[in-house]
């Protein structure tokens, strides 16, 4: 079994914890250092007892607190070498392990797919985890769903999935500058609820027992309308027997977990 909890989501800050056998892995590091500490030793993971954290890329909102952790704990930190390059000047403390995108390898208890995804980061990717017969992707942080995240994804028993942004609640905003929605919506963005319902239609089997959805806009999203969307293409593929949640909304407070 594999234990998910997400500690944070958004773009105020992202990371997930991962436990199996005796691993336990961080995913992403987005909340200062202190914070994280509090929330993994809440959840009887104090830094000393975490095998490794991997990171997806290099933005602020999955690295604040990388350097702060490293300096109170010797943590190895898994990535690969242009994310690593694009963080050494500011994480003077981190223990880096490069791996490569597209090549699976182990990591105490776990198997670690990391996949590459279109993102405008130096080198994003996300990820499959496995343990014995379970799996969790992390697909986060991408523009659109290609070919190869599809492939590396299909089957998993759970993922966490952005749905960043309703495309009409984002046209419509007020706040944030025609440059910004362009990044947004480019295709090295963020997927909207109805890309993240497509890749859902493509990835769902018998085997898919969560989603959870991440990295929801505050203002250009809800997730009374992320969920709802899901559900729909959950329903209409034949999958309703997939559960969805929100973590972080109402009903789902955060830290939230799942197992699978
Ligand atoms: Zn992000
Ligand atoms: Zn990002």
């Amino acid at each position: 079994m594999i234990h998910v909890t997400i500690l944070a989501s958004g773009s105020s800050g992202n990371a997930i914890l991962a436990r199996a056998g005796d691993s336990s892995i961080l995913i992403d590091a987005g909340l200062s250092a202190k914070r994280l500490q509090t929330l993994l030793a809440d959840l009887g993971t104090p830094l000393e007892k975490l095998s490794a954290i991997l990171l997806t890329h290099e933005h602020v909102d999955h690295t604040r607190g990388l350097n702060g952790l490293c300096v109170k704990q010797q943590i190895p930190v898994f990535t690969n070498p242009l994310t690593a390059d694009s963080l050494r000047k500011n994480n003077a403390h981190v223990n880096w392990r490069l791996f490569s995108s597209g090549a699976a390898f182990d990591l105490g208890d776990f198997q670690i797919f990391p996949f590459s995804v279109p993102h405008d980061a130096a080198d994003p990717v996300g990820f499959v985890l496995r343990h014995a017969a379970s799996s969790f992707a992390i697909l986060t942080d991408l523009g659109h769903a290609t070919r190869q995240v599809m492939n590396a994804t299909r089957g998993v028993n759970a993922v966490l999935l952005e749905a960043n942004h309703d495309e009409v609640l984002l046209q419509n905003d007020q706040k944030r500058p025609w440059s910004v929605k362009q990044r947004i919506l480019s295709r090295h963005g963020h997927l909207s609820n109805q890309a993240a319902a497509n890749l859902i239609g493509e990835i769902a089997s018998p085997d898919l027992k969560h989603v959870l959805l991440a990295h929801l806009s505050e203002d250009c999203n809800a997730p009374s309308l992320a969920s709802g969307t899901i559900l729909e293409k959950l329903q209409a593929t034949g999958n309703g027997h997939t559960q969805v949640h929100c973590p972080g909304a109402e009903g789902f407070p955060l830290p939230h977990t799942i197992t699978v």
